[in-house]
């Protein structure tokens, strides 16, 4: 059996009036992420530690943000559309933990949602996907609202 580990790393700028997703949920919020996409950037580094995992590049090279096919797009397909390349690749997704950094608001209470989401979209099960939330207690870019930092981590074997 061949294992094989990647990960991902993604920020997007937050700006007032955008609406918010994160892992795959909607999120109650007065500001939202700047992007090509509808600007998970939860998702966005989760495809990024896929991808990594089989040296398969990244998101940017998949689904270019100069390209009016990805304007906007639900990151769900993208995810989905990953996943459909790992499964290709002769690969099944063993397990992932994502680690969001987000200062306002708190996204404690999405996560279970957000875990349910992105096992869903992966077709695993939710005790294969962790997600955790936290804040940089006000340090940083993430600390002053300025924007959104995501680590993931991606574990596959072969199939
Ligand atoms: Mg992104």
């Amino acid at each position: 059996m061949d294992i094989r580990i990647g990960q991902g790393y993604d920020v997007h700028v937050l700006q007032s009036g955008l609406p918010m997703w994160l892992g795959g949920v909607k999120i109650l919020s007065d500001k939202g992420f700047v992007a090509h996409s509808d600007g998970d950037v939860a998702i966005h580094a989760l495809c990024d530690a896929l991808l990594g995992a089989l040296a398969l590049g990244d998101i940017g090279h998949h689904f270019p943000d100069t390209s009016d096919e990805w304007k906007g797009v639900d990151s769900k397909l993208l995810l989905s559309k990953v996943c459909a390349l790992v499964a290709e690749k002769g690969y099944a997704v063993s397990n992932v933990d994502v680690t969001i950094a987000l200062q306002a608001p708190k996204i404690g209470r999405y996560v279970p949602q957000m875990r349910e989401c992105l096992a869903s979209v992966m077709g695993i099960a939710v005790d294969r996907v962790s997600v955790k939330a936290t804040t940089t207690e006000r340090l940083g870019f993430v600390g002053r609202g300025e924007g959104c930092e995501v680590w993931a981590v991606a574990l596959l074997t072969t199939l």
